[in-house]
């Protein structure tokens, strides 16, 4: 086996394995429930692979076009205007990418300069402060609330500098379960108005709010939509995590520089899948009923753990339920993410992961992207904790 002998001055040297693989690794050598890493463990809808199936033999396995193929981004921008009410050119201003991680990088690597800082909402996804450091900017932090998860907008007003070049938001928020209000969003925009700064806006779970309220898409606030990269995957939408589809929107002079990265850094997503995505997305009802779909899950997953000392907090979009453990244990959730899993046979993501430092609170986050059997043992084991 060879082995380098250089040195090798990291660009990332606090970068360790993501904790999704950190905890499904170990949910499967103990083979224990996987409510940890967030993915479905259901199939996607049989029409949806008939559609690819159609179109891995159509002849249409050479690259497709650098952007996406067209009919995909007509399709694309046709829900964006139904759904937010905002007009995108499918020539220049939509772009088709292999999955949403890849699209806030590229929008990062597009935009941030060695320097520049990006402000992030913490507790943050975790690919956010990589894509930016990676990228020689540096990540400025804004905390928010607990147990509400809600923006300090006097604290993100702060934290604008001169150098300032991009906000990342996330609505609905991993790993909060929090979603913006419109104000939120109100908020933001004037908080921007008259800066440079431009906004990447990380709505893969744009499809998953719940109790009836709409999600609040960037697209819906022409003056912010005019600074912002909104992203998308169709991983969450379809149940096709493993996939990596995606798309970007963002006005043509951003997309001219997203798409300058996005030539040399992939070339092109997947080109049959995009066809079969094309055809599907005809079918609205399969994201139209995506929240109410998750919100039977979310509620069947709340009413079963009843009566355990788990206390849910609230979840108001993603596909993740929140539950601190105060009348448990004072460990660590780093600690007891593992010990669950090995002792109990559950396995979880500890929050804290996603800060800095670990923050005061104590709290595990379960995917409930699951079907029924899997949440009712799941469910189970955590009432008897
Ligand atoms: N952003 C957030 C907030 C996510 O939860 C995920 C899903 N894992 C992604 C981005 C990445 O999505 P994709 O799998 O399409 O890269
Ligand atoms: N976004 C998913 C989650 O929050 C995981 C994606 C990944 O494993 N990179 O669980």
């Amino acid at each position: 086996m060879p082995h380098y002998h250089g040195k090798i001055d990291s660009k990332l040297p606090h970068v360790g394995t993501t904790i999704f693989t950190v905890m499904s690794r170990l949910a499967v050598e103990h083979d224990a429930i996987n409510l940890s890493q967030g993915f479905p463990d259901f199939d996607c809808a049989p029409e949806l692979l008939e559609l690819v199936t159609k179109y891995l033999g159509a002849g249409l396995n050479q690259y497709p076009p650098m952007a996406g193929v067209p009919v995909l981004r007509e399709a694309i921008a046709e829900k964006v205007e139904a759904l937010y009410g905002a007009s995108y050119d499918p020539e220049h201003e939509i772009t088709v990418i292999p999955g949403a991680t890849y699209g806030i990088y590229t929008a990062v690597a597009a935009m941030v300069r060695p320097g520049d800082e990006v402000i992030l909402c913490e507790p943050a996804y975790d690919s956010y402060a990589p894509s930016v450091e990676v990228n020689g900017g540096t990540p400025v932090y804004v905390q928010l609330t607990f147990p509400d998860y809600a923006i300090d907008w006097p604290a993100m007003q702060q934290a604008i500098s001169p150098r300032t070049r991009m906000i990342i938001i996330n609505t609905p928020n991993n790993p909060t379960a929090s979603v913006f209000s419109a104000e939120d969003l109100r908020m933001l925009d004037a908080l921007l108005a008259g800066t440079n700064i431009v906004v990447v806006a990380d709505e893969v779970y744009e499809h998953i709010v719940f109790d009836g309220h709409a999600h609040q898409s960037v697209a819906r606030f022409p003056r912010l939509a005019e600074r912002s990269f909104i992203v998308s995957s169709f991983g969450k939408t379809y149940h096709v995590t493993g996939w990596k589809m995606g798309y970007v929107v963002a006005p043509r002079e951003l997309m001219n520089e997203f798409r300058k990265v996005h030539q040399f850094n992939v070339f092109v997503a997947n080109g049959p899948i995009q066809y079969a995505l094309a055809e599907y997305m005809k079918n609205k009802d399969a994201y139209l009923a995506l929240a109410q779909f998750y919100q039977r899950k979310r509620d069947f997953f709340l009413e079963r753990i009843k009566g355990s000392r788990f206390k849910p907090l609230p979840s108001r979009g993603t596909f993740f339920q929140n539950l601190r453990y105060d009348a448990i244990s004072d460990e660590r959730d780093t600690d007891l993410a593992v010990r669950l899993t090995r002792e109990y046979g559950i396995a979880s993501i500890p929050v804290s992961v996603f800060y800095r430092e670990p923050p005061a609170h104590r709290v595990l986050r379960f995917c409930f992207a699951k079907s029924e059997a899997t949440l009712a043992s799941g469910a189970e084991i955590l009432r008897r904790i």
